[in-house]
């Protein structure tokens, strides 16, 4: 298995061997196809598959980098992995030309209105500021393609799930949703069935 196999775009796949990355993980062998294909993918896997990488290969190779407007968008348990999901974004999609801004609490406000409103093809961020910014009509919806929900479990655990079903309410019902967690309680397999349509399950 390789990532050329995959039939990644060029510039995605010099960005990913730039990265370092040889060939595809395990979890990526088996998700990253099916995001691609358009396919709403629930990911069981933890921290150190390779998770990260899964859905930003699968970000960045359906954007459309001829349009400014906001395309994908992850939600994150913490600032930190919001700003770390951010930088693997940033980095798998050095050839690419994308701009991916980093939507969390204790930043500035207006640093997050001046890049949302100049337009960012995609926002990594924390629930309570992503839908602060969905709210002031800042972050626009309309042409959102994906909505990936890291670390789920995480997500809930840390009373996250009021926000995500809010901001859930503004997304196009279109959207493509890919929803990675650890564990699958069932306040998590609610999530799913509720924002995800024929969802593929992968086991890692
Ligand atoms: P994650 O599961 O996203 O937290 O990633 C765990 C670690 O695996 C990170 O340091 C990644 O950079 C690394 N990683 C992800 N995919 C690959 C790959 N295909 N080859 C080598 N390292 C990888």
């Amino acid at each position: 298995p390789t990532f050329e196999a995959m039939g990644l775009r060029e510039e995605l796949l010099r960005g990913i061997y730039d990265y370092g990355f040889e060939k595809p993980s395990a979890i990526q062998q088996r998700a990253v196809l099916p995001i691609i294909k358009g396919h709403d993918v629930i990911a069981q896997s933890q921290s150190g598959t390779g998770k990260t990488a899964v859905f930003s290969m699968g970000i960045l190779q359906r954007l459309d980098t001829s349009s400014n407007d906001t395309q994908a968008l992850v939600l994150s348990p913490t600032r930190e992995l919001a700003e770390q999901t951010q930088k693997v974004i940033l980095s798998l999609g050095d050839y690419m030309n994308v701009q991916c801004h980093a939507c969390i609490g204790g930043k500035s406000i207006g640093e997050d209105i001046r890049r949302l409103d100049y337009g960012v093809q995609v926002v990594s961020g924390t629930p309570g500021r992503v839908f602060d910014m969905i709210r002031r009509r800042n972050l626009k919806t309309k042409s959102l393609k994906m909505l990936v929900i890291d670390e789920a479990d995480e997500m809930l655990n840390k009373g996250f799930k009021e926000q995500i079903y809010d901001i859930y309410r503004y997304l196009p019902p279109t959207t493509q949703v890919v929803l990675i967690s650890a564990t699958l309680p069932q306040e998590v397999l609610d999530m799913t069935k509720k924002f995800m349509n024929e969802p593929i399950k992968v086991l890692v």
